[in-house]
């Protein structure tokens, strides 16, 4: 499985880290090795100093497509999730300075730890809410009712460059509010009010 990733979907949070806003979606992918899952703990790194969470709701695929029509998007996941989008924010600002790729920053062992996919029945996914706490406190509020890209144009989007197959993740961008973890930290993630993940920072 793949995990593809949209970077820059979320108005205020292309402000806040001072992007220009995209033409099209930012893509990059992380590999099957950055998966985290069952809220086991994330232990920090030691090549970076700077790791930051961006919480993002996920999409799970459930079958093969490829150059697919928006209006058909739906029609190729069922599932939904959230998860976090590990940042190493001091490797990725080197790399964007020399304009260089972002896997050290992005693509890491356990860089994306991922909630169990419930249902996205009885979700409105043009307005629905998630959350991120950190130790207790919300830092993050999204709703996919203001992505730029809303997700089944994301997902033709995609499609156009990669097969999605079974079992595919999209990671789906992230609101304004990213910040640092340190050890010791506790991150909690909402979905319409509902927990669904709970781990700490080793
Ligand atoms: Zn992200």
């Amino acid at each position: 499985m793949k995990i593809i990733c949209i970077g820059r979907n979320y108005a205020e949070h292309i402000t806040e880290l001072g992007n220009e806003r995209p033409d099209s979606p930012v893509i990059f992918m992380k590999p099957d090795t950055a998966l985290l899952r069952n809220n086991d703990p994330f232990y920090y790194p030691d090549f970076s100093k700077d790791i930051h969470y961006e919480c993002e709701l996920l999409v799970k695929i459930k079958k093969e497509g490829k150059s697919i029509e928006a209006k058909f998007a739906a029609k190729y996941y069922d599932e939904i999730g959230l998860g976090i989008d590990f940042t190493a924010r001091d490797i990725q600002s080197q790399a964007k300075e020399k304009g260089l790729p972002w896997e050290r920053a992005k693509a890491f062992n356990e860089s994306a730890p991922v909630s169990n996919f419930i249902p996205k029945d009885g979700f409105d996914l043009t307005d629905t809410s998630f959350q991120l706490e950190l130790n207790g406190e919300t830092v993050q509020e999204g709703n996919t009712s203001l992505m730029l890209w809303p997700i089944d144009e994301l997902v033709a989007y995609v499609s156009n460059y990669f097969t999605l197959k079974t079992g595919d993740i999209i990671f789906t961008g992230t609101p304004k509010g990213v910040g640092p973890i340190k050890i010791g930290d506790r991150l909690r993630g909402m979905l319409s009010g509902q927990e669904m993940f709970n781990f700490e920072i080793k």
